[in-house]
């Protein structure tokens, strides 16, 4: 560790997850998920080990993030999952990033940028099966369809997918997982009937992906489970690796007496006379403050207290009469495998999910790839 603090990334983790994923699902192919910087692992590192753990596309969000991993010289499918209006369409199919569309409108744009670019969008229409978030509904989806179609003949775009999206996959049994597919089989047959011709159809998250083998049709988007987390109950399966590590180096060791109030409203008072550890990460950097007087913090082979209040920049360790140094490393949280805490640990804690935490690790804190 070079810096004061990290957040290490095991690309090979990336690598064996996805290729997990890829060996589970076939003949169904993967979908990478690399939106908010790779779930804060950094996007083109982790796009990389992904594709090279047999990814055969890639998924974000914005536009940007597509450009971004195209400048990185990455020439796999991308999909920009959400359709915003405003995003540089043009640019983006001019790059051969594929775009989603969930309205007739936003097919006709799409269609007219892909005019502007001199080039055919690829486009995959978005369903909207139960959700109730992005997508066109059932009464919605032929005038969805008869636009592609339009705009197909044309020549101005092509569609390369038919998709949706879970609401609840992470919760097995939950009746809306069925109807969900159900749904969106009734939608895939109407736009083929109409004449579409799609490369892929797909429906199914991390959750789904490992949960749910109905749903896999010719895809599955993996986002968290490349990076060896998963929203189901209990977290990820064990034949995935969490791959972020978060440690920090004490920057300062003292001996203080017994009773002596720690940190912002002296939240935590010393039981004995101990040792307290300084660690420069706080709130600002992803530590929530939530986590005041947790036992968090792992070293030396043990967890201990994270002593009072969680402050925007660094935490304070009750070590007991471990002779801790200044410059040892604490590991805040990782894969488990030594004991350390889990992003899904931190989760639990926190009433939220493992992706709340990687994603939430603060651009202070500089990732490091191995
Ligand atoms: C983020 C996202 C995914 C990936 O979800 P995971 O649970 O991380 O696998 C898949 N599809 C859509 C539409 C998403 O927004």
């Amino acid at each position: 560790m070079r810096s004061h603090a990290e957040a290490q990334v095991d690309l090979n983790a990336i690598s064996e997850n996805t290729a997990a994923f890829t060996r589970r699902v076939a003949p169904a192919a993967v979908m990478a998920v690399v939106k908010a910087d790779g779930y804060g692992h950094g996007a083109v590192p982790a796009a990389r080990a992904a594709l090279a753990g047999g990814a055969a596309w890639l998924g974000v969000v914005h536009v940007r993030e597509a450009l971004e991993l195209r400048d990185a010289g990455i020439d796999a499918p991308v999909l920009t999952m959400m359709a915003i209006g405003a995003d540089d369409h043009t640019e983006a199919i001019r790059r051969d990033v594929d775009v989603s569309a969930g309205t007739a409108e936003m097919v006709r744009h799409l269609a007219s940028r892909a005019k502007e670019a001199g080039k055919t969008a690829r486009v995959h229409l978005k369903a909207d099966t139960g959700m109730n978030r992005g997508g066109a509904t059932p009464a919605d989806w032929p005038s969805v369809v008869s636009a592609a179609l339009a705009a197909e003949s044309d020549g101005h775009l092509k569609v390369v997918g038919l998709w949706s999206h879970f609401a609840s996959s992470d919760d097995p049994g939950n009746p809306s997982i069925a109807s969900q597919i159900s749904v969106f089989r009734s939608a895939a047959d109407y736009a083929e009937k109409a004449g579409v011709t799609p490369e892929v159809r797909h429906l199914s998250n991390t959750a789904a992906a490992i949960d749910v083998p109905e749903a896999r049709f010719d895809l599955v988007r993996v986002g968290g489970g490349v990076f060896g987390l998963s929203t189901l109950p209990g977290g990820a399966p064990g034949w995935l690796t969490p791959a972020m590590t978060l440690k920090a180096r004490l920057i300062q060791v003292k001996r203080v007496p017994a009773g002596s109030g720690v940190s912002y409203n002296h939240r935590y008072y010393t039981p004995r006379e101990t040792t307290l550890g300084l660690l420069p990460l706080g709130y600002a950097d992803g530590v929530p403050r939530a986590l005041t007087n947790t036992r968090f913090a792992f070293a030396r082979g043990r967890r201990w207290p994270i002593a009072g209040t969680v402050c925007m920049d660094q935490l304070v360790i009750d070590f007991g009469d471990e002779p801790v140094e200044a410059g040892e490393e604490v590991v805040l949280f990782g894969p488990g495998a030594d004991g350390e805490p889990t992003a899904q640990e931190w989760g639990e804690t926190l009433d939220t999910i493992s992706y709340e935490i990687v994603t939430g690790i603060g651009p202070r804190v500089p990732r490091s790839h191995s």
